[in-house]
């Protein structure tokens, strides 16, 4: 497999954030991956990486319900229980800390030159700190859960731990490692509402990498402030064709990159499919659909012509 290593870093790194940015929109994925990166130590590079890292109040409530679930658990293990009046007050701590240090992100573009109407600072919402807080209440009643703190001992995961498939580098770190008599059970909250039971199960053999073939993958799935539990063992059939996709992933991330050419021209790289993908998107001040995707569109179909 080849990569353009003379333009990008050397990419043979998976991680479901990075191909999820690659189908919803290229042009997103190059410059948050190929460009930021590049050019970190240039102004335009720093303003990408900030960029990127500045979240909607909607995903910072679903970070906080994990940063305050893995607290939760990692007290628990060294016997301190929290009431449920504590864990409010560590998540409405938590995620006012949140949007406090997206609001310096977003001040601190300012110095880039960037107009103020691309970026707001935020009030935290009230209706987002209950929804959250009641997520996490409602994981701790659940029995599996409850169950898993309950026996043997818990490890929690750092999302920047990677594992190896194929040689390739992959991120994809569950939350929780289980240690009992029964052997090794691998523990992920799945926040972002309903997937599919197939990429589920591609989720599921992916994270049984981070154990053994032996080991229970436990998929505690948010889907409209209710938890969803899936326990599955992927066979080798599975782990394969899990692994199988990432090496097509890859081909799609080299395909992609080999379209910029040695002055950065992004005009060959698609812009998303859907408009839909643009609302939130964090890159649109230099993207030309800020002036209308369909316009944009039509520009660039003509551009990748040429
Ligand atoms: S504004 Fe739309 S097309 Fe442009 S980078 Fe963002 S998602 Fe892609």
């Amino acid at each position: 497999m080849e990569y353009s290593q003379d333009m990008y870093p050397f990419q043979p790194t998976w991680s479901t954030t990075r191909i999820n940015l690659l189908q919803r929109c290229p042009r997103a994925f190059v410059l948050r991956y190929g460009l930021a990166k590049l050019s970190k130590n240039h102004p335009q590079g720093q303003l990408l990486s900030e960029v990127f890292q500045i979240q909607t109040p909607w995903i910072l409530m679903h970070q906080t319900i994990r940063t305050v679930l893995l607290d939760y658990v990692e007290d628990h293990q060294i016997g301190t229980v929290w009431s449920h009046e504590l864990l409010s007050i560590r998540f409405r701590r938590d995620y006012f800390k949140a949007i406090a240090e997206r609001n310096q992100r977003v001040e601190r573009l300012q110095k880039y030159g960037l107009t103020a109407s691309f970026f707001h600072t935020i009030q935290p919402e009230e209706h987002l700190i209950k929804m959250g807080i009641e997520s996490c209440i409602g994981i701790l009643l659940n029995s599996v859960f409850q169950g898993l703190l309950s026996n043997g001992s818990i490890e929690r995961m750092e999302a920047n731990e990677f594992t190896r498939i194929r040689n390739i580098r992959m991120y994809c770190a569950p939350d929780l490692l289980h240690r009992s008599s029964k052997g090794l059970t691998i523990i992920k909250f799945q926040l972002y509402g309903k997937i599919s039971r197939s990429k589920r199960i591609q989720q599921a053999s992916l994270l049984q990498s981070y154990g053994n073939d032996n080991s229970e993958v436990i998929q505690f799935c948010l889907q409209r402030r209710k938890w969803n539990v899936h326990k599955t063992i992927p066979i080798a059939r599975q782990r394969k064709q899990a692994s199988d996709l990432v090496v097509l992933d890859l081909k799609q991330i080299e395909t992609v990159f080999s379209k910029v050419e040695k002055n950065n021209d992004l005009t060959k790289i698609p812009l998303a499919d859907s408009y839909r993908s643009c609302t939130n998107c964090n890159v649109k001040f230099m993207c030309p659909v800020r002036t209308g995707y369909e316009n944009a569109k039509a520009e660039q179909r003509v551009l990748m012509c040429q």
